[in-house]
């Protein structure tokens, strides 16, 4: 490499299903774009763990997975989940014994409706819907704290207790806070559900109320988790940062995938601010084992989620061109049957390499 230019390791984790297929699509689309800038390098290792691995060895990961992924600048992250294998085994097996030992406590989806595809709102323009969603990524509704008693029986019981910490939530609310100051409007919307849950929710609105002072130069407001869902469907242009707990954000990213056209073009960030620790980048489609192996998948969700992590490991530039490359690619129509198209992944795929090249 030539001097000062850096070079970035990236772990790459495709997991199950269609995340197999849209990871190594992403892997092509991002040493292209390296090999035409000729400004950073990229250097990729592979990790087969999966819903295959857990059924050979019992496990999804490891013992020194943690210490193996560490060394790492990135992580790129497919899909998990597997028909015979439970959501929750899966789930808890790969991503989350990722996500929260690498205390990746901030989940970033940012929505907006690409050029060349449409909402499913008749009233709403592009312009309209361009909203970045917070969400608590390790603690809340998912702390996976609870238990059960008296299994089988008529009496049985199942508690999930949520956990809400000061330094969990000062440390979103500080992060959602500092995103939405640094986009143009400067507003947040703290979404809430106090009325009825009044220990938790209470709390976390009490957080909200003292950071925003250290932020006086941000307008926010707070909003029942059930009212956003008519808002975000009802008034997408009064929204632009959102910040949610686990759960609710959790809900309302597939919500705003959906109207912002299709859950196969949107991306999510699991961020350390911090930076002690690799943050992970994934699409935020599931495995989709109904279209595995027919070649259709859009890999858009993964390149825009490949222009996230650019953009976090300092690449801004490269992410911008990745993106305009990505939307001339939509707006010329070839697209995958999810946004109305007809084109297969790989079609995609070649069509946005050959637009970086024209582009760089
Ligand atoms: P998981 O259980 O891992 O969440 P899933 O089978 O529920 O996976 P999702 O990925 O959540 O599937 O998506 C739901 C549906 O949306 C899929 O069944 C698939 O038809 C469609 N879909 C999801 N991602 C894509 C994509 N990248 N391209 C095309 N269609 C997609
Ligand atoms: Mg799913």
């Amino acid at each position: 490499a030539a001097p000062g230019r850096q070079s970035y390791n990236i772990a790459l984790i495709p997991g199950d299903g269609i995340g197999i297929e849209v990871i190594h699509a992403g892997q092509v689309v991002l040493q292209h774009l390296a090999r035409c800038l000729d400004t950073f390098d990229l250097k990729f290792e592979e990790f087969e763990w999966s819903s295959a691995y857990y059924k050979k060895h019992g496990r999804y990961l490891p013992d020194d997975a943690l210490d193996q992924v560490r060394k790492f600048n990135a992580i790129l992250f497919g899909a998990v989940g597997a028909p015979d294998v439970p959501d929750h085994i899966s789930l808890w097996g790969l991503r989350l014994a990722l996500c929260q030992p690498l205390q990746q406590y901030a989940n970033v989806r940012p929505t907006r409706i690409l050029r060349g595809t449409t909402s499913p709102l008749s009233n709403c323009a592009r312009g309209d819907l361009d909203w970045v969603i917070v969400r608590e990524n390790s603690e809340g509704e998912y702390a996976g704290h609870g238990g059960t008693s008296h299994i089988n029986q008529e009496w049985s019981v199942a508690t999930e207790v949520s956990i809400f910490t000061q330094h969990g939530c000062e440390r979103i609310m500080r992060f959602a806070f500092s995103t939405a100051q640094s986009r143009p409007r400067k507003k947040l919307t703290v979404v809430t559900k106090s009325n009825a849950q009044r220990n938790g929710m209470v709390f976390w609105d009490h957080v909200a109320a003292k950071v925003a002072k250290e932020f006086p130069d941000v307008e926010w407001d707070k909003m029942l988790v059930d009212a956003m869902t008519t808002r975000m469907v009802l008034k997408p242009s009064s929204i632009d940062t959102i910040v949610a707990t686990n759960l609710h954000a959790d809900i309302l990213s597939d919500l705003a995938a959906a109207l912002a056209g299709s859950i196969g073009i949107a991306p999510t960030s699991n961020l350390d601010p911090t930076r002690k620790n690799p943050s992970m980048f994934e699409p935020i489609h599931g495995s989709a084992f109904d279209i595995t192996g027919l070649g259709v998948a859009n890999p858009v969700a993964t390149f825009w989620t490949s222009a996230e992590m650019l953009r976090w490991l300092g690449q801004a530039e490269a992410a911008e061109l990745l993106m305009l490359a990505v939307e001339n690619v939509t707006e010329g129509g070839i697209k995958t049957q999810d946004l109305g198209g007809k084109s297969k992944t790989v079609e995609v795929t070649e069509a946005v390499c050959k637009e970086i090249e024209k582009l760089a």
